[in-house]
Order: C-alpha cells, then sequence, then structure tokens
C-alpha cells in the first residue's frame, strides 16, 4: 500500500488534503518529504501543491484517493520554520494555510512546471554570484551606535529591539554591522533586511552590496520580473543568497539559516499587506525571529504605538540614536514654527510669511522643500451659483482637477473626464477651483519667488520608471531651488542643501477621524523636517496651520516623540483603542449598499458574543468605490487571544453564510486594521 501525503493548496481549504505519495525509489527515501513542491490534481485542474504531512490513514476512502502527479524534486524542501511561519500567519490572519503559504511562492514556482521548467531553474540558478560593485570600509561606529549593535548581537536567542533615532541617526549602519557580526560568526548564516517601498530598494540594495562586496545580496519586491524574483528566492532557499532586502512579501522569503531580522522604518503602514490575507509583515517578523531563536530589530525615528507600548511594557529593548551620524551634520533638529492662518485666507494658499521665508532662502542660494499631500491642481471644482461640485462618476468621492491636462480625475479609482466649460447642472460658466494641490501650489511657488527654479515631484509628474530618480538628481545637483511635493518627497532622499522646508495642508489630519491619524501626521511631519539641515545648514520648519496651539505641533518643535507617544497612548487607554484593545474588520463589496448591509448584519448575528464586542453594520468612510459598494463590520475583544479565538469560530460561519448567498458576496477580514 502506498503512503498517504497531506498537501496545502491555494484555495480556501481549511484543511490540507490528503494524496497517494509516489512510489518510492529507495528503501526509506521518502519521494515526496515534508516540505516539498508537488503538483496535485484539484477537481479538474492540476496545481502546485506542499506537502506538509503525511498520514498512515486517510477519511477518504483508498479507492477514491488520488495520487500525486509530480514531486518537484528540482526543489529543496521547505523547512519546518517556514512551514510553521506561513501556517501560523495564516491561522492569525484567518485564511487557509494554502491560501497564505502557495502565493507566498515566487511567481514560477507557483504553477504547474512546464516542459522548459529544468532548463529555466538551470538558467535562474546561473546568476551571477557577487556583483562587482566599490567596496566600502565600514564605518566605525560612534559610542551609542556600538552600543546598539552589541545589544543586538549580544542575544544568543529571540530578542526584539526597538532601534530609536532620527533619520541620518546612523540606524542603517546599525543595522548593516549587526549582521555583518552575525554572518562572520557563522559561515551559513543568513539576514533579512525589511524596508517599506519599493523605491527605496535600489539605493539600498547598493550601500548593502557594497558593504557585503563578497556576498550575494538579493532583493524581492513585487516589482521585479517574475524570472528575478524567482532567482532571488531560489538563491535565499538554497543558501548560496546570505542577505535578502525587501518590501513586506519578503518576511515569507525562504531562509533556512535565518540569524537575523531587520525592519527599517517599522512605523510604515506599507508593511501592512492591503490585498488577500491582510497581514503585517512587521508583526510576523517578530513572529518569524521568535520562532527562529534570533534578534529582530525594528527601526524608526517615530516607532508605532504599538511597538512603542511593548517597549514600555519592557518587551522590547529600546536603543537610542540621539544624535545625527555623519560628521559635521550640527544642528540635530531644525527650528520649528507655525504659520497661523486661523481667519484668514492665504492668497493661493501660500500666507505671506511662507512666501517672505521662501524668496529669502532662494535669494541665499539654499534650497527649500514645500511638503502637500495632494496632488492635481484643486481637491474639488465648484459651482457658487447653484452648489454643484465635481464628484467622480464611479465613487462616492470628490473629483480633483488637475490643470496641467484639464480634466476632472478620482483619486482613488483613476475616472477621469474632461473639465466642462459650464456647470453641468444650471450652465453657469465661471466654476471655481477650491482648495489646492501640488500643482496650484507650483503657480503660487513662481508668483512667491520670482526667478526661482521649481520642481514638482508627485505621482503625476513622475509617471515613468527612473523620473523620480532623475527629478531627485536635479535636486541634488543644484539645478533646483524649490521642491515641492507629496508623501514622495518625504521618504529616504538625502537633501544637502535644503535649509527650509514648509508644511501645507497638515489640517486635513487632525481633524480626521481615524483614531491613528495624529500618529500618522506626526510621523510625516518628523519625516519632513528630518529633510532639513543635513549639512549643517541653519534649517526651519514652517507649518501653515489653523491650529498653532496643537500639542502636536509643541511636541514636533522639540521632536519630543516619547512626550508624544505617551500622552497617544494614555488616550487610547483611556477610550479603549488599540494597542489596549484588539480589532479585526469584516468588509463587504457588493453591486448594493442594502445587500452589502444586509451581508453584515447576518454575520454580525452569527458572531459569538460572549468575548468580542460587535458593533453596527456601516458603510466604509469610502462608501462606494469603482461602481461598487463597500461597508464593514468592527469586532473587538480585549486581546489579541481572546480575538483570535472568537474569529475561529465565527469566520467559518460568514463563509458558510456567504456561500448561501446569490450572488456571492465578496468579503475580507483584517485582522488589526490600520484603517476603519
Ligand atoms: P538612518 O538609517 O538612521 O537614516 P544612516 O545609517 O543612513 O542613518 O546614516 C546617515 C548618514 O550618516 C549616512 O550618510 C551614513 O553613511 C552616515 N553615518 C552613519 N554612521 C556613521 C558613523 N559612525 N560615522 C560617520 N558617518 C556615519
Ligand atoms: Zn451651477
Ligand atoms: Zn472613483
Amino acid at each position: 500500500m502506498r503512503a498517504i501525503v497531506q498537501v496545502i493548496v491555494d484555495a480556501p481549504i481549511t484543511q490540507p488534503l490528503d494524496y497517494l505519495a509516489p512510489e518510492t525509489s529507495g528503501a526509506g527515501d521518502a519521494a515526496a518529504p515534508i516540505g516539498s513542491l508537488c503538483v496535485v490534481p484539484l477537481g479538474t485542474r492540476r496545481v502546485v501543491g506542499i506537502v506538509v504531512g503525511d498520514a498512515a490513514d486517510s477519511a477518504v476512502p483508498q479507492g477514491k484517493l488520488r495520487p500525486l502527479v509530480a514531486s518537484l524534486g528540482e526543489i529543496a524542501p521547505l523547512s519546518a520554520h517556514w512551514l510553521e511561519l506561513t501556517r501560523f500567519a495564516a491561522d492569525y490572519y484567518q485564511h487557509a494555510w494554502g491560501e497564505l503559504a502557495v502565493p507566498a511562492l515566487p511567481p514560477m514556482l507557483r504553477k504547474p512546471p512546464g516542459p522548459r521548467f529544468a532548463a529555466a531553474l538551470a538558467r535562474l540558478r546561473k546568476a551571477p554570484a557577487a556583483r562587482a560593485l566599490p567596496a566600502r570600509d565600514p564605518l566605525a561606529l560612534n559610542a551609542e551606535q556600538a552600543a546598539a549593535e552589541q545589544s543586538i548581537t549580544a542575544a544568543r536567542d529571540f530578542a526584539c529591539h526597538l532601534l530609536f533615532g532620527v533619520t541620518g541617526s546612523g540606524k542603517t549602519e546599525v543595522y548593516l554591522e549587526a549582521m555583518a557580526q552575525r554572518l562572520t560568526a557563522d559561515a551559513q548564516a543568513q539576514a533579512l533586511l525589511l524596508v517599506p517601498e519599493i523605491g527605496l530598494t535600489p539605493q539600498l540594495l547598493a550601500r548593502v552590496q557594497a558593504r557585503f562586496p563578497h556576498e550575494r545580496v538579493v532583493s524581492l519586491h513585487s516589482g521585479l520580473a517574475a524570472g528575478e524574483r524567482t532567482a532571488g528566492w531560489l538563491a535565499a532557499h538554497e543558501g548560496r543568497a546570505r542577505i535578502v532586502v525587501g518590501t513586506r512579501l519578503a518576511v515569507f522569503a525562504s531562509l533556512p539559516h535565518l540569524a537575523i531580522i531587520a525592519v527599517d522604518e517599522e512605523h510604515d503602514h506599507s508593511f501592512k499587506s492591503g490585498e488577500g490575507p491582510r497581514y503585517s509583515a512587521r508583526d510576523l517578523a517578530i513572529k518569524r525571529a521568535q520562532m527562529a531563536g534570533v534578534p529582530v530589530v525594528l527601526g524608526s525615528a517615530t516607532p508605532s504605538l504599538e511597538s512603542w507600548a511593548n517597549a514600555q511594557a519592557g518587551k522590547y529593548r529600546v536603543l537610542r540614536l540621539p544624535q545625527r551620524a555623519a560628521a559635521g551634520e550640527q544642528p540635530a533638529w531644525p527650528e520649528v514654527a507655525c504659520v497661523n492662518i486661523k481667519g484668514t485666507r492665504p492668497p493661493q494658499g501660500l500666507a505671506t510669511e511662507v512666501r517672505a521665508a521662501l524668496a529669502e532662502t532662494v535669494a541665499r542660494g539654499e534650497q527649500a522643500l514645500v511638503f502637500l499631500n495632494r496632488r492635481g491642481y484643486a481637491p474639488v471644482v465648484a459651482c457658487d451659483a447653484c452648489g454643484w461640485v465635481s464628484t467622480c462618476g464611479r465613487c462616492a468621492v470628490l473629483a480633483a482637477f488637475h490643470k496641467t491636462d484639464g480634466t476632472l480625475r478620482c483619486h482613488h479609482c483613476g475616472w477621469q473626464q474632461r473639465i466642462p466649460r459650464a456647470c453641468p447642472t444650471c450652465g453657469n460658466q465661471d466654476l471655481q477651483a477650491v482648495g489646492q494641490g501640488t500643482q496650484r501650489i507650483e503657480e503660487a511657488l513662481a508668483d512667491a519667488a520670482p526667478g526661482a527654479r521649481i520642481a514638482r515631484i508627485d505621482r503625476d509628474s513622475v509617471r515613468r520608471k527612473g523620473e523620480m530618480e532623475q527629478a531627485f538628481d536635479a535636486v541634488h545637483a543644484g539645478d533646483v531651488d524649490i521642491l515641492v511635493g507629496t508623501q514622495m518627497i518625504t521618504k529616504g532622499h538625502d537633501f544637502r542643501r535644503v535649509s527650509l522646508v514648509v508644511v501645507l495642508g497638515a489640517d486635513a489630519r487632525l481633524v480626521a477621524h481615524d483614531f491613528r491619524a495624529p500618529e500618522h501626521l506626526f510621523a510625516t511631519l518628523v519625516q519632513v523636517a528630518g529633510r532639513a539641515g543635513r549639512s549643517g545648514l541653519a534649517s526651519r520648519v514652517l507649518v501653515q496651520t489653523r491650529y498653532p496651539a496643537h500639542p502636536l505641533f509643541a511636541a514636533l518643535a522639540r521632536y519630543d516623540y516619547e512626550g508624544f507617544a505617551q500622552a497617544q497612548l494614555q488616550e487610547r487607554r483611556a477610550a479603549r483603542l488599540p494597542p489596549y484593545m484588539a480589532q479585526a474588520l469584516l468588509t463587504v463589496e457588493d453591486k448594493g449598499m442594502v445587500q452589502a448591509l444586509e451581508f453584515l448584519a447576518a454575520a454580525r448575528a452569527l458572531a459569538p458574543e460572549a468575548r468580542m464586542r460587535r458593533y453596527d453594520p456601516v458603510p466604509m468612510p469610502l462608501a462606494q468605490l469603482a461602481g461598487v459598494y463597500r461597508a464593514q463590520l468592527l469586532v473587538e475583544a480585549a486581546s489579541r487571544s481572546a480575538l483570535q479565538q472568537s474569529l475561529a469560530r465565527w469566520l467559518p460561519e460568514v463563509r458558510a453564510l456567504a456561500q448561501t448567498r446569490r450572488p456571492r458576496p465578496r468579503w475580507q477580514i483584517d485582522v488589526d486594521p490600520l484603517e476603519i
């Protein structure tokens, strides 16, 4: 009788499936060992699966068991550690194991291999061992950096470290040294470095490669071509690459000799997946380090309040880097001032004081940066005569005016239309652009600082690959006096001659209904402020606001993250919000809002009441997106484990409920949601 193997596949099936193992060739040599990839029949299809166990017996009668089609012996089995990690992630984020694990494989290994598979694999494995880049000697760490590095590498087992320091304080240098330590201590050891943005990986990759000229460093992110990503994944899986630098999906990289993990900008929301299983790569990185018994370091200038609370509770060790690391970078923190615009309407959105500061900066031959997280010319066009406002044709949101090409556009679904010449309801020809976007500010800047060379960086100005780098290069080369842009200008780039940073539009986030908005705003402002004064120039940050007395700005002026975090955590505790509470969000998309809410109400009725608080189903903040209606149901419990238990009982019933409905509702569960 042939052995039975248990296989997981990419389908919402809660239990692994049983198949007949292939005949073994030699005695005791399993042809489909645990962790190996295989091809199995599933209904009428053939799909890739992962062997996760064997069984003496199956509930399926012998005669009905189907045999494995093939075992992918060319790929070494995944480690027990990798299986444990993906299983944990699937359980925690409430998906079937295979639904999480199979998509975590690189693109070329997710589908049954074709006839040229072996040849393709051989080609991928031939990729160069290390890139010939000029090597860089490691920098001598300063005292705080050295202490941080030693604290991290001294740990012989799992320990979570929170490396707390402003941009430029030398956090990356600490990750690299700690990694180097681990890689020299053990000839096989591997390191994982997670970063939030694809855009930042090329620069960082070059830096890591220069630091480890003899090691193969691979990057893993969704922007790579299938072949490249598969090659990088295999190199890590087979131990040829000892360092992986990647975005959130890299948390699932196969690293059989993992010895250390670093998560840069750990507070960044891009670590949370917005599609498929809504996992947090930051949280999973910590869990993974714990499973592997290795150190993990989280770096940030503004740690997430979840991490800060854990540090306060003694679960994480805080390591501080209080100074800028590079010699000659004097002012540790720029001077921050608010420009009060309460009760005024600054012409073209720029207050007089801001205009003057910009003109002076340019006159001195220095650079200024203007941050406004809203692209387009104006967020809305309105008719004063009848009250008409421009809205998206498919979503329940305003449509922004883009002057450069004369369109109205939806920033959520991409809908666009030529701007009407007259009001569509009353025919009034005098339509008003209301409010400011980056395009409009660009115009205002030309007035404020005549003759200044102005550049704009946002998703409209840099669309093609490489355009963003070109634009930043122009800033570095000194060909730009004033740079205006969205979130894109706040990250990672080292601007040497910037002595003035202007912040516009912050008020929208101060008054937002989302309880995480202040935390997010503080992090963004610290990041923008960190762009100033990198070269020893005395520098200033001007925040144009109607709420100059808001405590957030006072904390920003002193870069008092700790005071800010403490106040926020107190509020969260009093209001019983995360991290003092665990939440999950059940969302559904439907053709109509009534049906969507009805489905959630039925789901709510099935929820166990005992330990889980259930709110009422409500339309999502963005209630209609691209023609689809969206609603949500929030549930919460006193702890993550209590929530887990309730969800595990409830969600199978929700799944069954969804099965009975026609048309089948599209629902999702988001555990630890960041946006509610
Ligand atoms: P962070 O990751 O906190 O932003 P980095 O590690 O990128 O900081 O360091 C910021 C700058 O300071 C980089 O240009 C880096 O080369 C330099 N730097 C870091 N550590 C040192 C050091 N010990 N001595 C001199 N320069 C350093
Ligand atoms: Zn009108
Ligand atoms: Zn839209």
